[in-house]
């Protein structure tokens, strides 16, 4: 059966010399399948083969693993690959989001169309990068089924206003009423805007996120809380967020604070 699907390349693993075997994104969710002599340079399937590209999959499906025919390429994303920070955090992208996409054909679109828009920003506004991670790492945890909603005590269930922490046992955020001294060494307390902010990341499409002026501590609050739910709770941890925080560093760049 000859199929072609939207597609986003989200994993290159070499196979022999020259052939490579993609794990695509898709509307209807993930799927791998072989590009023969893709890493040949005059392959047809080359621009297509390369992580982060975007475009229509012609694929061949017999009783294993398919077989990429052909590929329109609609976005190459080039510059992703040209910059070293950029890439880390495409690869970090693809990484998180390779964890979170059930296989085809019980994917969802959304999470799709919200891939696509954060390659793009990421492409368009580097200067972004950080807080398009925290952003994409909101919907991953959500998409995992590992958020609490983030607005509400995770005991008592009354709304959060200040005062309130996370906690790294139960994950999600404890009022001040409900804290206890006990509770101490396993919490932080986090800035009073960060459970807004969590909850905005969770539902707004990436496509209409404004500017937010978002302090340096807050910043941190978001980027910490975020690690411990994504690893703790959701079991992602990534080689790719290693690479990216010892370039960060490199760079002498705190990650969670852009530019
Ligand atoms: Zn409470």
């Amino acid at each position: 059966m000859l199929y072609n699907t939207d597609a986003i390349v989200i994993r290159t693993v070499r196979y022999g010399e020259t052939h490579a075997i993609l794990t695509l994104l898709t509307p209807e969710g993930r799927v791998s399948a072989m590009a023969k002599s893709a890493l040949k340079p005059q392959s047809r399937l080359a621009a297509g083969a390369r992580l982060c590209a975007q475009g229509t999959y012609f694929i061949y499906q017999g009783s294993g693993l398919g077989n990429i025919q052909q590929v329109e390429v609609t976005a190459s994303r080039r510059r992703l690959h040209e910059d070293l920070e950029s890439a880390a955090y495409a690869a970090y992208f693809c990484d998180l989001v390779f964890a979170a996409a059930p296989e085809r054909p019980v994917g969802d679109p959304a999470m799709y169309r919200q891939f696509s828009a954060l390659l793009d920003a990421l492409a368009a506004r580097p200067e972004d990068s950080a807080l398009l991670a925290r952003v994409f790492e909101t919907k991953i945890c959500y998409w995992l089924g590992v958020s609490p909603d983030w607005r509400f005590c995770i005991r008592c269930h009354t709304p959060l206003v200040k005062g309130y922490r996370y906690h790294m046992g139960e994950g999600g955020f404890v009022c001040s009423a409900c804290a206890t001294t006990s509770d101490s060494n396993l919490s932080y307390a986090v800035p009073s805007s960060t459970a807004k902010i969590l909850y905005l990341f969770e539902r707004t499409s990436i496509e209409k996120l404004g500017r937010l002026d978002i302090s340096a501590a807050t910043s941190r609050a978001l980027t910490q809380t975020l690690y411990y739910q994504l690893t703790d709770f959701g079991g992602l941890y990534l080689k790719s967020r290693d690479v990216l925080n010892q370039l960060l560093d490199v760079f002498d760049r705190k990650d969670g604070e852009s530019g």
